[in-house]
């Protein structure tokens, strides 16, 4: 294993300059593009790593993971009476689709979904964003996880368009929340920084049904681990999430800070990481190292 990662690292971080670093805050556009990490963890304990896998990165939306999850255990099956399951086939944070659908977001990993579900952690829990801090660093192992003070800034200075989307279903009543509160919450979830092996690790419970190793008690439910697997592999990966299915074939969340995650149902989980993305906003070195790990190594689930 050790062996491949190191192999497809050096092969494949060169294309980092077909991509384009997200650039919407200066935060992230000053980014180093040539950076490039990969980190694998089983459940059976291991961990491997390539390249720039300990390098702390710009979580963005991989975090709906985290929040999601969160948000199913507080509302249980009532929260999918207020977001859908169901692939977009429009851009991450349309405002169309929302409009025409009366304030019900297709699914919950869409900008309008985590925004939504954003509003249930700050209704629902006291102090919301130290229990998402807490909740990802018990899942991570690590107390030092923190979100980042200027991407947070830069993210509330240049969020109008997930404010409209905010606005627009709390003018359908599907924001029970101030929006300024919930926009905080989902800025701050997306500000958090992490590399690939904390992510990797973070994650294992999703590979094993719900229960994290290491940890006392079940995450979530193995019926929700499954649902949140179901909703990565049709919509994760923006609007390649039908070509990574057809390519890759596992359940995976990208993230404009340049992550890949991909869970691999009874073995583990793979984080990528190298900030440059395709014009879809999916990592491109990211993705060629993750879909050729999967291929090597015989993961698809199809
Ligand atoms: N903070 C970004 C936004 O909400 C996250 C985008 C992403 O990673 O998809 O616009």
């Amino acid at each position: 294993m050790q062996e491949l990662l190191d192999t497809l690292l050096s092969r494949y971080q060169p294309l980092y300059t077909q991509g384009k670093v997200a650039d919407y805050i200066p935060a992230l556009a000053s980014v180093a593009p040539q950076q490039a990490g990969i980190a694998v963890a089983t459940l059976d304990g291991q961990l491997f790593t390539a390249g720039d896998a300990h390098q702390r990165f710009s979580l963005q939306s991989v975090s709906k993971i985290f929040a999601l999850v969160m948000a199913m255990n507080r509302l249980g099956d009532s929260l999918w009476q207020r977001v859908n399951m169901e692939p977009s086939g429009q851009p991450f944070n349309s405002i169309v689709q929302l409009e025409w659908e009366k304030g019900i977001p297709r699914n919950p990993v869409i900008n309008a979904g985590a925004i939504l579900v954003s509003d249930v952690l700050v209704s629902h829990y006291s102090a919301s964003k130290a229990a998402f801090l807490s909740f990802i660093r018990r899942l991570a192992a690590t107390e030092t996880i923190m979100a980042d003070a200027v991407v947070f800034q830069s993210e509330l200075e240049h969020g109008n368009r997930n404010a409209a989307l905010a606005y627009l279903m709390k003018s359908f009543g599907n924001i029970e929340a101030d929006v300024p509160a919930v926009l905080a919450q989902y800025f701050h979830q997306c500000a958090i920084a992490i590399s690939c092996s904390e992510l990797s690790r973070a994650l294992l419970f999703l590979a094993n049904r719900g229960v994290q190793p290491g940890l006392p008690d079940a995450v979530c439910s193995r019926r929700d681990a499954h649902r949140v697997n179901a909703i990565l592999s049709t919509s994760g990966m923006y609007d390649q999430s039908g070509e990574f299915a057809f390519n890759v074939g596992l359940p995976a969340k990208s993230g404009v800070g340049g992550a890949i995650v991909a869970i691999v149902p009874q073995y583990g989980v793979i984080t990528a990481w190298s900030p440059p993305l395709n014009r879809y906003g999916n990592s491109v070195v990211a993705m060629q190292l993750i879909s050729h790990l999967a291929e090597e190594l015989g993961l698809s689930l199809f």
